[in-house]
């Protein structure tokens, strides 16, 4: 069986007046992740996770903040491109495992949503995606509330 592994990593800076995004969903919050598109750090890292696996590059590359395009982009449609790379490549993925590190807020609420959310995109089920979550313990620019920052690893087989 032809085994692919990769891995994603993203952060993005907080900032009020912008909607928190984490994992294709909108979470309650003071302020939201900066960036060109809708800042989704977690989403981020699953793309590049994808795009890693099979050695296609990373987000940056594939999507430009250079580009208007992406500007304001639902990170959804970015993972749901990504993941149309893998499958026309004949790879589908086995399983995710993510790890969010954010001081607040509490996201393990929406832990469900999210998985359904970033599983549906690659339809898989939710059992094969794992998220966790975990803070700074006040260290650092997590502990200090300055930004998120994500981790992803994916498994992939050819199908
Ligand atoms: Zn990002």
């Amino acid at each position: 069986m032809d085994i692919r592994i990769g891995q994603g990593y993203d952060v993005h800076a907080f900032v009020p007046g912008r909607a928190l995004w984490l994992g294709g969903v909108q979470i309650p919050s003071e302020v939201g992740l900066d960036g060109h598109s809708d800042a989704d750090v977690l989403l981020h890292a699953v793309c590049d996770a994808l795009l890693g696996a099979l050695a296609l590059g990373d987000i940056g590359h594939l999507f430009p903040n250079t580009d208007n395009t992406w500007k304001g982009a639902d990170s959804k449609k970015l993972l749901a491109i990504c993941h149309e790379r893998v499958a026309s490549l004949g790879y589908q993925v086995i399983n995710l495992d993510c790890t969010l590190l954010l001081e607040a807020p509490k996201i393990m609420p929406y832990s469900v949503q999210i998985r359904e959310t970033i599983a549906a995109i690659l339809g898989i089920g939710p059992s094969q995606v794992s998220l966790k979550a975990t803070t700074g313990e006040k260290l650092g620019f997590v502990g200090r509330k300055e930004g998120a920052c994500a981790l992803a690893i994916a498994l992939l087989k050819k199908v």
